[in-house]
């Protein structure tokens, strides 16, 4: 969908290894996977550095580092660098084999990673290890879930070499990047790049495509996290799942966002909350996910935005 959007807009380049799109001057999106029977991969953006490749967002599967991997070795470059907007699987998975093929590679994420180790991933961990032993007669699900758990065991190598503490300009592989830090957002700890020099901004799941995805958020740092996307003179926004999109997408994707919190917070039915997100955001949401999209919208609603855990509590009181 994406691809035929930049012809349309006239600026399509054709298609790079590992199935890369450029998307501005020296800098390319390998579009993650989302579909509702398989764990997703994030978007994954790449950027050339004077002295080598910086990548933002390493997917989660195999499948999508190899494309990385292809990519810059089809380039004869070097991966330099990765930034990771956030430490969830689908945007770490691919951190520990691209330090495999690029041993010196620095990694720049936030801490947040440290207590989700301690916490998040450590009750997921279980609940894998549960539902493995109960899975017996699906050896394809057993197969993706021991996946899962290996890549929370390879630990300390899905995460930074080089903690971002705060907002500021940063001098990445020669190449001078605006990083900025959310606190308690996506995450406890999402970081956000600008590249002045493109005008691209790599929002991570600030913005996801089809619907948000609440499990480790606080929702209304996240909206105020929103208002502060806006205000950057971007031409290309990439969100962490979907399509690329200009200023007039994330205005939508914003107002749907707090259409959503509202809806959630007032007693309307949940699948008035469902439609009002479908409606807000249909221009960003391709038509063969809006099932997907409904279903995770539903779910949120009633599991986190209305019945919030003391995990999520805990989220927007730090
Ligand atoms: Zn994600």
């Amino acid at each position: 969908m994406f691809i035929r959007a930049l012809a349309l807009a006239g600026t399509f380049y054709g298609v790079c290894a590992g199935g890369a799109v450029p998307i501005a001057p020296g800098t390319y999106l390998i579009e993650g996977e989302a579909t509702p029977n398989r764990q997703p991969d994030g978007n994954s953006v790449i950027i050339e550095a004077p002295q080598g490749l910086i990548v933002i967002d390493s997917g989660r599967h195999k499948e999508h580092s190899q494309r990385v991997l292809d990519f810059a070795h089809a380039q004869d470059r070097p991966i330099a660098a990765i930034i990771n907007s956030h430490w969830h699987l689908d945007h770490v998975g691919g951190n520990p084999r691209l330090r495999a093929a690029f041993p010196g590679i620095r990694v720049y994420a936030s801490s947040a990673i440290d207590a989700a180790r301690t916490g998040f991933l450590v009750d997921y961990r279980a609940q894998l290890v549960t539902e493995i032993a109960a899975s017996a007669k699906n050896p394809q699900a057993q197969e993706s879930m021991r996946a899962e758990v290996a890549l929370i065991d390879q630990g300390a190598a899905l995460g930074p070499t080089d903690v971002i503490a705060k907002s500021a300009p940063l001098n990445i592989a020669g190449r001078t990047l605006q990083l900025h830090l959310e606190s308690h957002a996506v995450t406890a700890g999402d970081v956000w790049v600008f590249d002045p020099e493109t005008r691209v901004l790599l929002a991570g799941d600030l913005v996801t495509l089809p619907a948000p995805l609440f499990e480790s958020a606080c929702p209304a740092r996240w909206r105020t996290s929103l208002a502060r996307l806006e205000k950057t003179p971007f031409d290309w926004l990439v969100p962490g799942h979907g399509a690329p999109m200009r200023k007039q997408g994330l205005n939508v994707y914003r107002k749907a966002f707090s259409n959503l919190l509202e809806c959630a917070a007032a007693d309307a039915g949940k699948n008035h909350c469902v439609d009002g997100w479908i409606n807000d955001a249909s221009v960003l949401i391709d038509s063969k996910d809006v099932s997907y999209a409904r279903t995770l919208v539903g779910y949120y609603v009633e599991n986190y935005l209305r019945h919030p855990t003391e995990r999520i509590q805990k989220f927007c009181s730090n």
